[in-house]
């Protein structure tokens, strides 16, 4: 059974044998429905019709999109620290050619995630590299539409990672959003909020 994707937001579902009946993340009204309604994809077709386009935005930041525009226009960035690369957000696709880029780049520890709208693809990113962890804060548990063991949910209002990386609940989209922030002293890879490309 396919795990769908809603078109609107990106958002990956549980295995259903036909398209769900709804979606929450757009069901909730920071989000919209699209003009033409509810739409579906499956894993296959997305790949079939997109591909990741990976970008390097500074030295140790590389991030990861997909082309043509996908759902929000998520971007994920890869963050690559000495003690294991972590996937700040992330991408409804993943593809061959992007999990290649990553692993030239060292691979892949851990995923956090900042909002909802990022879930998207995290279960197939986790278990491309092995089922590393994914991140969410536990304040966001009811948008979860794909569970998985990988998931990790944190309490509380920090959560540090590897290599000085702290998730911080800092609020920049809803409440409950986290952000991240780099080793004492970073400069503009110090902080990573939600962001689209
Ligand atoms: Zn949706």
């Amino acid at each position: 059974m396919p795990n769908y994707f809603c078109v609107t937001c990106g958002a990956q579902f549980a295995e259903t044998p036909a398209p769900p009946d709804r979606c929450p993340i757009c069901d909730d009204e920071r989000q919209y429905v699209g003009s033409k309604g509810r739409q579906w994809i499956t894993p296959e077709a997305l790949k079939a019709a997109h591909h990741n386009i990976v970008r390097e935005e500074e030295p140790g930041l590389t991030g990861i999109g997909a082309e043509p525009d996908f759902a929000i226009s998520q971007r994920a960035l890869l963050v690559q620290a000495t003690t294991g690369n972590v996937l700040w957000d992330c991408t409804s696709l993943i593809d061959e050619a992007a999990v290649q880029a990553v692993r030239e780049r060292g691979g892949l520890s851990a995923i956090a995630i900042s909002h909802p709208h990022f879930y998207t693809g995290m279960v197939e990113w986790s278990r491309a590299f092995g089922g590393v962890p994914i991140y969410l804060h536990a304040d966001n548990r009811e948008w979860v539409m794909r569970p998985d063991p990988a998931i990790v949910f944190w309490e509380g209002e920090t959560h540090a990672l590897a290599d000085g990386l702290t998730l911080i609940r800092c609020g920049a989209i809803s409440p409950e959003a986290p952000c991240c922030t780099g080793p004492p002293g970073a400069t503009a890879r110090g902080h990573y909020s939600p962001g689209t490309r």
